[in-house]
């Protein structure tokens, strides 16, 4: 079974559709998103709405822990802040709604799934370095967690307590503990304007990343017209 690995979608419908295209043509089964659906990006409804249809497990990022009120939004980036300030007058009660029911973590049969971190799930704190993959290792619940928030592809390794950074591109997960990052689909920033995502092939215990080009231009303009802040637009250009 094949499931794909989603997160930072961050409102971008344009991204979102691109990958959904490779999915449709990887014959995936399952879709999990590991939250920060909304925020930044011009599409918040249309991408909750996609979510909603195709994930059997979402989570909420920190972006909609602000948009929900569970946060404070002075916790956020300055962009990030406008960009929530904009998305609560944009978002439909249905899709509020929605993402009210949903929670920080989720445990499957096989994985632990956080949006920032399984050390304290919810808490924003960002996975950048070993040793905060190492203290992450330490501290998950299964031997395969999967998070997102840095919108930085990238893949560790706990054997023998040792933590190894390995290559996120094809990955088999064998003897070990292994803390995945598939990326962001709607705001990547690692200097690769490319929409991410990740596949997990439960039965060949394989993880793969993906890049698909989508047209950022397109998404860049929409930002700008719904007023959303100018770095909002540039940066989906430049991948960072
Ligand atoms: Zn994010």
């Amino acid at each position: 079974m094949k499931i794909a690995v989603v997160s930072d979608i961050h409102g971008n419908i344009h991204a979102l559709r691109a990958v959904e295209k490779r999915l449709n043509e990887l014959n995936v089964e399952d879709v999990w998103c590991l939250g920060d659906t909304v925020g930044y990006g011009a599409f918040p409804n249309q991408c909750v709405e996609w979510v909603r249809k195709n994930c059997s497990v979402v989570l909420l990022g920190n972006h909609e822990l602000a948009l929900l009120g569970f946060v404070d939004t002075f916790l956020l980036n300055d962009y990030a802040r406008q960009a929530i300030e904009w998305t609560k007058g944009v978002i439909s009660p249905e899709n509020l709604e929605f993402l009210r029911e949903l929670g920080v973590q989720r445990f499957t049969e096989c994985c632990q799934l956080v949006h920032d971190t399984p050390e304290s799930p919810g808490s924003m704190d960002y996975i950048l370095t070993k040793g905060d993959a190492y203290r992450a290792l330490l501290s998950q619940r299964k031997d395969i967690c999967f998070f997102g928030h840095t919108h930085i592809p990238a893949a560790y390794r706990l054997l023998s307590s040792t933590v190894d950074k390995l290559s996120v591109y094809s990955l088999y997960l064998d003897a070990g503990r292994y803390l995945i990052n598939p990326g962001s689909v709607g705001q990547p920033r690692d200097n690769d304007p490319r929409a991410s995502f990740g596949v997990f092939d439960l039965d060949e215990k394989r993880f793969s990343l993906y890049r698909v080009e989508y047209d950022t231009k397109a998404a860049a303009r929409e930002i700008l017209r719904a007023g959303l802040p100018e770095y909002l637009a540039a940066r989906l250009i430049l991948g960072v």
